[in-house]
C-alpha cells in the first residue's frame, strides 16, 4: 500500500476537491491511505475563533459561523441538497460548538485541540464522500483511533507502539475491502480519548506516521510546487527543482526551516527506508522530487530563510567566563520555555543565541536569568542558512543586509541579518582617484 497526503491548498475549494478526485482516478485500483489537512486556511480561521472565545469579545460565534458557511458553500457545489454529508459535517461542527459553550479557563491548549481539529475532521469527511460519489470506493477513518499521543496538547508526542498496533489492527481490514481509506492529518488522541494535535503543519508528519506503522511502499505529498526547490519560490526567483535528495539532506533542510515538509516527517520514513515523493497537484504528471536513501548527490546551493528571528546577547554580570554550568542553566531555561535555539556563538564572557522572536517567551527568559546575566535583545532579524554554499551565493544574499552573526560548519553557512534601511545604502558613485 501507499500513503498520499493532500494539504490545505489542494482542497481549498470545490475545484480543488475535483482536481484531487481526478488525480486519484489514476490510482483507482491501488490500496491507498489518504491523509488530508483542513481546507485552505481553515486552521488559521479556527485559531481566530478560539482567540475571540478566549477574549470573550462576542465575536467567536460569528467567526465560527463563517467557517461553517465556507464549508457548506463547497458542499452545495458538490452534492445534492439532501446528501447525508450535510448532516455528517454538521454533527462535527456541533462538537466544536461545545467547546465554545465552555468558559475559557486555564486550559487554552486543550480547548485549541478540541476545536481546531474540527478543520481536519470535516475536510476528510467531505473528501471521502466526494470520492465515493465520484465512483472511487472510499472509507473514512478517524485518525484518533490510530494516532495515540501523550496529553501534551498542541504538540502531542506520538506513542509509537500503541499507534502501530492500532494502525495494523484497523487499516489492513479496511484496505482488504478494496478502495481508498481517507483519514485526517494533524490529529491524534490521548489515552482518555481527548483529541490532540501534533503541531502546526503536522499533516505531513501524520502521513509519515501512517507510512511507518503500515510499512508503506512509498509516501507522496501533493503540493502546489513542482517538488522540493532549492529555495522558497515565494521569496526567490530562478529556483531549481531538486530531482532527488537524500533523507539526510531533507532532514537538514527542514531542520533549518524549509517549510515545504514538516521537520518531523523524514525520520519515520528513513527508519524504514520508505521513499518520499513530493509532487505537484497542479501538474500531476511532473516528475516531482524523490527523497530516499543516503547516497550523497551533488547539490546546488540550497537556501532557507527563517524570518522573525531575535538575537539574545547574554553576558555574565561578574565578568566570569561563560562556562559549561552557565550554558547548562541557560539551555534548561530555554527548553522549559520552549525557546528553540537556531544558532549560537560564544566569547569569553558572552554568549549569543539566535531564536524565534516570541516576545512573551523571551521576556520570561530574560527575567529568569537576570540574577546572573545581562541580556541584550535584538529583533527584526532573519536567519539565512545556505547548504552547499558558494561565495557567489553568499555575496548575492548579503546585498542590502547587515550581517550580525555568521558561522560556517562543513557545507552549511548560517547568517543572521537585518535589512539596511534604504537611506543608508543609497547607491552613489564611488569617487575615483585622479592621480
Ligand atoms: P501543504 O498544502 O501541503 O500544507 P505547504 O504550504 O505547507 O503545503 O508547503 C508548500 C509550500 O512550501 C510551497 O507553496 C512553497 O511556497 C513553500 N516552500 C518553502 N520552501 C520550499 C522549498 N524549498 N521548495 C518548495 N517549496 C517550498
Ligand atoms: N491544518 C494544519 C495546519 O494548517 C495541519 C497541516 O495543514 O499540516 O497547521
Ligand atoms: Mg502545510
Amino acid at each position: 500500500m501507499k500513503v498520499f497526503k493532500f494539504g490545505g491548498a489542494s482542497v481549498k475549494d470545490a475545484a480543488g476537491l475535483q482536481n484531487v478526485a481526478n488525480i486519484l482516478q489514476r490510482y483507482k485500483n491501488e490500496p491507498l491511505v489518504i491523509i488530508v489537512s483542513a481546507m485552505g486556511k481553515n486552521t488559521n480561521a479556527l485559531e481566530a475563533v478560539l482567540a475571540a472565545h478566549v477574549k470573550q469579545n462576542g465575536e467567536a460565534q460569528a467567526l465560527y459561523d463563517a467557517v461553517k458557511e465556507s464549508h457548506y458553500a463547497i458542499l452545495r457545489e458538490l452534492f445534492d441538497a439532501n446528501d447525508d454529508i450535510f448532516t455528517s459535517v454538521n454533527d462535527t461542527f456541533v462538537e466544536g460548538e461545545w467547546v465554545l459553550e465552555e468558559t475559557p479557563a486555564d486550559n487554552y491548549d486543550y480547548m485549541y485541540d478540541q476545536l481546531v481539529s474540527v478543520g481536519e475532521l470535516v475536510s476528510s469527511k467531505i473528501l471521502a464522500a466526494f470520492l465515493q460519489k465520484s465512483g472511487l470506493h472510499t472509507q473514512w477513518l478517524d485518525a484518533r483511533d490510530v494516532v495515540a499521543t501523550d496529553n501534551t496538547y498542541r504538540e502531542g508526542w506520538v506513542i509509537w507502539d500503541k499507534t502501530k498496533a492500532n494502525a495494523q489492527r484497523l487499516v489492513p481490514p479496511m484496505l482488504e475491502k478494496g478502495g481508498f481509506v481517507v483519514t485526517q492529518g494533524f490529529i491524534g488522541s490521548t489515552s482518555e480519548n481527548f483529541t490532540t494535535t501534533l503541531g502546526r503543519e503536522g499533516s505531513d508528519y501524520s502521513a509519515a506516521i501512517f507510512s511507518h506503522c503500515l510499512d508503506a511502499e512509498s509516501m507522496t505529498i501533493w503540493k502546489d510546487v513542482p517538488g522540493v526547490l532549492n529555495a522558497d519560490p515565494r521569496l526567490f526567483e530562478n529556483v531549481t527543482k531538486l530531482d532527488r535528495i537524500s533523507y539526510r539532506e531533507a532532514i537538514e533542510m527542514t531542520y533549518y526551516g524549509a517549510s515545504v515538509i514538516h521537520p518531523k516527517t523524514i525520520k519515520p520514513l528513513q527508519n524504514k527506508n520508505i521513499p518520499l515523493y513530493v509532487k505537484s497537484f497542479i501538474d500531476p504528471d511532473g516528475p516531482g522530487t524523490e527523497i530516499s536513501s543516503d547516497n550523497e548527490e551533488l547539490y546546488p546551493p540550497i537556501i532557507v530563510v527563517e524570518k522573525n528571528q531575535a538575537l539574545l546577547h547574554i553576558s555574565t554580570l561578574d565578568y566570569s567566563f561563560v562556562a559549561e554550568q552557565h550554558m547548562a542553566r541557560l539551555f534548561r531555561i530555554a527548553a522549559d520555555l520552549r525557546i528553540f535555539v537556531n544558532s549560537m556563538q560564544n566569547t569569553a564572557i558572552s554568549f549569543t543565541i539566535c531564536v524565534p522572536n516570541i516576545p512573551d517567551r523571551l521576556e520570561k527568559f530574560i527575567n529568569s536569568v537576570s540574577d546572573e546575566f545581562k541580556v541584550k535583545l535584538e529583533t527584526g532579524l532573519e536567519l539565512i542558512t545556505i547548504r552547499h554554499y558558494t561565495e557567489e551565493t553568499i555575496a548575492s544574499l548579503k546585498k542590502g543586509k547587515m550581517v550580525l552573526f555568521e558561522e560556517r560548519i562543513q557545507n552549511t553557512l548560517q547568517m543572521v541579518v537585518k535589512n539596511i534601511p534604504l537611506i543608508e545604502r543609497r547607491e552613489v558613485d564611488i569617487p575615483s582617484r585622479k592621480d
